[in-house]
C-alpha cells in the first residue's frame, strides 16, 4: 500500500476498524480515519505533505502514533 500523505511506498499495519495505519519511511507511523480518506477521494483533495509531516512531528511529542481526523487534515490549497 502507499502512504496516504506522500503517496510513497509505506507498510500497512493492522489497526482498529474505521482507521488506516501506515508506516512510511518519510512520514513515519500514523493513523488516519477512513472517513477522512473517503472524503479526500470524493473531493479529489490531497494532503499538503510538508505541513502534515510537521503536524505529525508535533503530535509525536505527546503521543506515539498520531491520529489524523477530518478536522486535522492540512490540504493543498
Ligand atoms: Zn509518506
Amino acid at each position: 500500500m502507499s502512504c496516504l500523505i506522500c503517496a510513497g511506498h509505506a507498510a500497512t499495519i493492522e489497526c482498529s476498524e474505521g482507521w488506516e495505519k501506515r508506516n512510511c519511511p518519510r512520514c513515519g507511523l500514523y493513523r488516519i480515519s477512513q472517513a477522512l480518506v473517503l472524503t479526500l477521494m470524493e473531493q479529489g483533495q490531497i494532503f499538503d505533505t510538508e505541513k502534515m509531516r510537521r503536524w505529525l512531528d508535533t503530535q509525536r511529542i505527546t503521543v506515539p502514533v498520531p491520529s489524523i481526523e477530518v478536522h486535522e487534515a492540512l490540504l493543498v490549497e
